[in-house]
């Protein structure tokens, strides 16, 4: 065996990469998540090729300062925690600091932004670090261009544009979801395919799950001192094969957490069969210090303090919501 000598920082984030950039679609999150941390109100997103060729995301946020532009490609460097306790009540959607560093590694990525009172945009261009006068308005461009073009052991994991651009478009609804007081747009090869304007949570819904949903669901309040689950939840008529729509949000961060998955399951389990699946779009809100979003890096996993309380009120709240629809009775028992 050789002796042991420190990796260098480039191969250092194209190994973290692994975790945080698995694919185009984990690009378009962090980056979009960014858009939604600097404040900004409108949101555009271009898509190449499945995202791979390039996600070009433009934002009018708070921008960043010409003297943290390199920073921000740093990786553990953050303008969102600075303590433990920060990161206990972290209200952001970033706070590890890894993720422009990561995209950096494996793509050929520049950032374009201009800071609230700067007199003109500055360019930074991920590989040589380079800084460039620009013109933009406030905010910022994310440009990753070439998705593991430096990594082929990577880029033969890619699957095909199509599979791929439906990852990104997954992603897209999730976030826009959970964020309807923002515009956002999302084209791919130049088409538009969402034009989203912001508005109310029931019209987001309407325009990302169908009016049909919307139809066919029940509003979702509920609220107990700390704990609030608001949203929509399908009647059983409108079940469905597959667990494609279906979305939960802590914090207005989406996630897959089986306690909660499964307190939906049981709020359904006398109004559906078994093989029929609910679709819902459901945000649940709660002190940030009750629930740890730092056990993964893509945070999509959560870790609640009061497991069982939040797992009997979600379940309280929507088996309370479809009885007083009467959806018990919607269809006759099956077999
Ligand atoms: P994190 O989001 O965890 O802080 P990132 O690597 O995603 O880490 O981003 C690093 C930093 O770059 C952020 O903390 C933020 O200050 C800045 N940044 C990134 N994207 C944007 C953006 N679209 N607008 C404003 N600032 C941004
Ligand atoms: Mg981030």
């Amino acid at each position: 065996m050789s002796r042991i000598h420190p990796l260098p920082d480039l191969l250092v984030n194209q190994i973290a990469a692994g975790e945080v950039v698995d694919r185009p679609a984990s690009v378009l999150k962090e980056v979009l998540e960014n858009a939604v941390d600097a404040g900004a109100r409108a949101i555009e997103v271009q898509l190449e090729q499945g995202g791979v060729r390039r996600i070009r995301v433009t934002d009018d946020g708070c921008g960043i300062e010409r003297d943290d532009l390199a920073l921000a490609l740093e990786r553990h460097a953050t303008s969102k925690i600075a303590s433990l306790d920060d990161l206990e009540h972290v209200a952001t959607m970033g706070f590890r600091g890894e993720a422009l560093a990561a995209i950096a590694a494996v793509a050929r990525t520049t950032l374009t932004s201009r800071a609230e009172g700067a007199a003109h945009a500055w360019r930074i261009d991920g590989d040589e670090r380079s800084l460039a006068p620009a013109a933009l308005n406030q905010g910022t461009v994310v440009d990753v261009a070439d998705l593991y073009y430096n990594t082929p052991a990577r880029r033969k994991f890619l699957k095909r544009e199509a599979t791929e651009y439906a990852h990104c478009d997954d992603m897209f609804r999730r976030v826009a979801l959970a964020r309807p007081e923002i515009g956002l747009q999302l084209s791919h090869n130049g088409r538009v395919i969402h034009r989203l304007p912001p508005g109310s949570v029931a019209a987001r819904v309407a325009a990302l799950m169908g009016d049909d949903f919307l139809q066919h669901a029940r509003e979702v309040t509920a609220d107990a001192g700390p704990l609030r689950l608001t949203g929509f939840a399908s009647l059983p008529a409108y079940s469905r094969s597959s667990r494609d729509a279906q979305y939960f949000f802590v914090n207005s961060r989406f996630v897959r957490d089986k306690l909660l998955t499964h307190a939906v399951r049981e709020a359904y389990a006398d109004i559906l069969h078994g093989s029929r699946h609910p679709a819902y779009a459901l945000f649940l809100d709660i002190d940030p210090a009750g629930v740890d979003v730092n056990v993964h890096p893509a945070k999509i996993e959560v870790r609640f303090r009061e497991a069982r309380a939040v797992h009997q009120f979600v379940y309280h709240a929507l088996e309370r919501t479809l009885a007083e629809s009467g959806a018990g009775f919607a269809i006759p028992p099956q077999g």
